[in-house]
């Protein structure tokens, strides 16, 4: 059987140049660590930890997508970055055992480029496109044909004589991913048979993806300590595998025999990184709702500019977890700190914070 994975076209590599310089807790900028991450990279269904919901709906997919010899449905992922939605791409791969091919939306400039991809799949293949909300629109027509009757519509030549040809593509699965699915339109949405939401991971389930990172990279972490590392990876597995190492790094060279709390303690306020996982920026953007728009609320334009981001970013980056964590509410008037917020800043809340209380939680 044929299990190939391949990286269609360098399409990360966009992604990794535009996105912003933060710290290491932000997981939408792979590091170079990430690259090393292939061994902790779950490969089945039994060994992707967590989102269990959504995994026994799928494992019922693909058994019977095995069973009639048909290439699966096609497979929507929605999620904030470093969840697993790359993984889950390639263990529905594995799972069914086909071809596994990724891109990102930015990557396909011209339609060419998804055709020179779409040309190449064998039957039942796994085409992951990542970012699937920003994809050019000439080449999401091209994509609602390849989807739907599985060919490529191909203009050859030019002015009055140009025509459409049409190419057979075998069955395949497309996985689109997207950390903002209300920008990814509906012609396309439809298209996609199963939709998998992700959520951000429980307690229990992150320290079970720490205590198996740990002993993928054979380093002793106490069962304390992966409880509060647990607490301090913002339910976001990526971030626990980053912080795992560096904390690795801490007892190492502190020639501790393993990971305790002592260790994280020390490694994480040399990080800056505080007990809900908040690092500096987080932290910042927060002071800048209470310090300059009295708690909010304040226009998602006005704040990606006092913090100097974009909006995209804070909207994907920062703000999902701020928001599960309790620290911050999204109001059809704006963001607003919650009454958490000043109590996890350690900020007195005053009587000019306190007009908004009606809206706090
Ligand atoms: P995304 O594509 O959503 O940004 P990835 O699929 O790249 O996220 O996941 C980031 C890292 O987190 C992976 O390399 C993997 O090691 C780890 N990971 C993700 N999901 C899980 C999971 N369910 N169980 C264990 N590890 C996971």
């Amino acid at each position: 059987m044929k299990k190939r994975a391949e990286t269609a076209v360098p399409g990360k590599t966009e992604t990794e140049e535009t996105a912003p310089e933060k710290g290491i807790l932000h997981p939408e900028k792979p590091l170079a660590d990430d690259e090393r991450d292939a061994g902790l990279r779950p490969k089945t269904l039994k060994e992707f930890l967590g989102q269990t919901a959504m995994k026994d709906n799928l494992r019922v997919f693909i058994t019977a997508a095995k069973e009639r010899r048909e290439s699966l449905d096609h497979l929507f992922l929605i999620g904030p970055p470093g969840l697993g939605k790359t993984t889950l791409a390639q263990v529905v791969a594995r799972e069914l055992d086909v071809d596994f091919k990724v891109t990102s939306a930015p990557a396909l400039e011209k339609p060419k480029d998804l055709a020179g991809i779409l040309t190449t799949v064998t039957e039942k293949t796994v085409f992951f496109i990542d970012e699937i909300h920003r994809l050019k629109p000439a080449i999401e027509e091209m994509l609602y044909i390849a989807m739907e009757d599985y060919e490529l519509d191909w203009i050859i030549g030019q002015g009055p004589s140009a025509r459409t040809i049409r190419i057979p593509v075998p069955p395949f699965t497309l996985v689109g991913a997207t950390t903002k699915a209300g920008n990814v339109s509906s012609p396309l949405i439809s298209r996609f048979g199963i939709t998998c939401r992700f959520s951000f991971y429980e307690q229990q389930d992150m320290e079970a993806i720490i205590k198996r990172s740990a002993g993928i990279l054979k380093t002793a972490i106490e069962g304390d300590a992966a409880s509060m590392l647990a607490k301090s990876s913002r339910g976001t597995p990526r971030v626990a595998n980053r912080l795992l190492r560096r904390m690795r790094d801490f007892s190492q060279v502190l020639r501790s025999p393993s990971i305790t709390c002592a260790i994280l303690e020390e490694g994480l306020k040399r990080l800056e990184i505080d007990t809900l996982g908040l690092e500096r920026y987080d932290r910042e953007i927060l002071r800048m709702i209470i310090e300059r728009y009295r708690g909010g609320p304040v226009g998602a334009e006005t704040l990606a500019i006092s913090v100097g981001e974009t909006v995209d970013t804070l909207e994907d980056y920062y703000e999902p977890y701020l928001i599960q964590a309790g620290l911050l509410q999204r109001t059809p008037r704006g963001r607003m700190v919650t009454d958490y917020a000043y109590r996890h800043l350690n900020i007195p809340q005053t009587a000019a914070s306190n007009e908004n209380s009606g809206f706090l939680i």
